[in-house]
């Protein structure tokens, strides 16, 4: 049996790889970057929402059920440059350092994942130019690496507030869609600040909290267990003030229906999910069809998400839109089923 190709080295291709493996499939897995672990391992991930569990528990089990057998072949700083149907599978070109050329392949799992909204196109918020204003996927970073500290002056922060839906359902940047995963994360790293540093004043701007299902209960244990507190507004400019020691959101109450200014030592954006540069690529050379916001698009998205419509090719996590890790686990279990069956039949 020739290898199925899995294309995504995140929680769903790790997935999808481990499962296909304990299936005694033969793996060939195709990741850009030169590490495994996908977004979680690039930002450093802290601990997950909404159980708060290290990331690393969920994220070390899965990489090494992937480094531990023989039969996933890894090809990191790899991409996937054009391909052709076969018969029976498809003859894919690989490039990168360790290996060029075409290989056959039974399947395709696309798992390429997604890139975090660039927040520089929110000019008017000053990401980028003022060092105290940075991103959760950064703050992410910092709270795992235990540094938070204000980069005026390497205080600790006395006031943190999180600006929600930042590239997200805002039709201004061109992504009106919801990113499903800001308010928890935002939440939750409220959550561990004032764990950590109870001292710390948290605040959390918000257009509306969307901390689906069971996740809600996050969301009130963060005001009630911890005094996270919540302001319906729209921060419309964040200006600098005092030689750059604070920062000064500008907006709108919009529970008041009154104007407000606060100061904060350090506001973090909650930035969106945007389709992955890969999974804009996958699509082109494998022909598939994406819907107008970019992610992939399943044939039966409802009845089989895992299946792309096209025979042998299949999708697994946030290549189809934004999603949880856990959901990408799952999708990465089910894409490797059904292209081991593809593959066998
Ligand atoms: S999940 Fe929350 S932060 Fe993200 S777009 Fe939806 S409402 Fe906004």
């Amino acid at each position: 049996m020739n290898p199925v190709l899995v294309l995504g080295g995140g929680p769903a291709g790790l997935s999808a790889a481990a499962e296909l493996a304990a299936l005694g499939a033969p793996v060939l897995l195709v990741e850009k970057a030169e590490y495994l672990g996908g977004n979680p391992k690039r930002w450093h991930y802290s601990l997950l929402a909404p159980d708060l569990t290290p990331a690393e528990e969920v994220m070390g089990p899965l990489l090494r059920r992937v480094e531990d057998t023989d039969l996933i072949e890894r090809r990191l700083r790899s991409t996937v440059t054009r391909a052709e149907p076969r018969d029976r599978g498809f003859r894919v070109e690989l490039s990168g350092p360790e290996s060029s050329g075409w290989r056959e392949v039974s399947s395709v799992i696309l798992a390429t994942g997604f890139d975090h909204f660039d927040s520089r196109r929110k000019y008017e918020y000053g990401y980028g130019r003022y060092p105290a204003l940075i991103d959760f996927k950064e703050f992410e970073g910092m709270i795992h690496d235990d540094r938070l500290t204000r980069p005026s002056d390497g205080a600790l922060p006395k006031r943190i507030a999180w600006l929600l839906c930042v590239g997200s359902r805002d039709v201004q940047v061109g992504n009106p869609w919801c990113c499903r995963m800001g308010c928890a994360v935002s939440i939750k790293q409220a959550v561990e600040v004032r764990q950590k540093h109870p001292e710390i004043d948290a605040y959390v701007y918000y257009m509306d909290i969307r901390t689906y299902g069971l996740w809600e209960d996050l969301y009130w244990k963060s005001m009630n267990q911890y005094g996270v507190k919540f302001v319906r507004g729209r921060i419309g400019q964040i200006t600098q003030a005092e030689g750059g020691k604070r920062l000064v959101a500008t907006g709108e109450d919009t529970l008041l229906s009154r104007p407000t200014e606060v100061p904060f030592d350090m506001i973090v954006l909650a930035s969106g999910m945007e389709p992955g540069t890969g999974t804009k690529d996958a699509a082109q050379i494998f022909g598939l069809h994406v819907g107008p916001e970019g992610f992939l698009t399943p044939k039966l998205s409802d009845l089989n998400p895992v299946d792309s419509g096209r025979p042998g090719i299949f999708l697994a996590g946030a290549a189809t839109g934004p999603k949880a890790i856990p959901d990408s686990v799952t999708e990465g279990m089910g894409a490797a089923l059904r292209a081991y069956k593809y593959a066998r039949d």
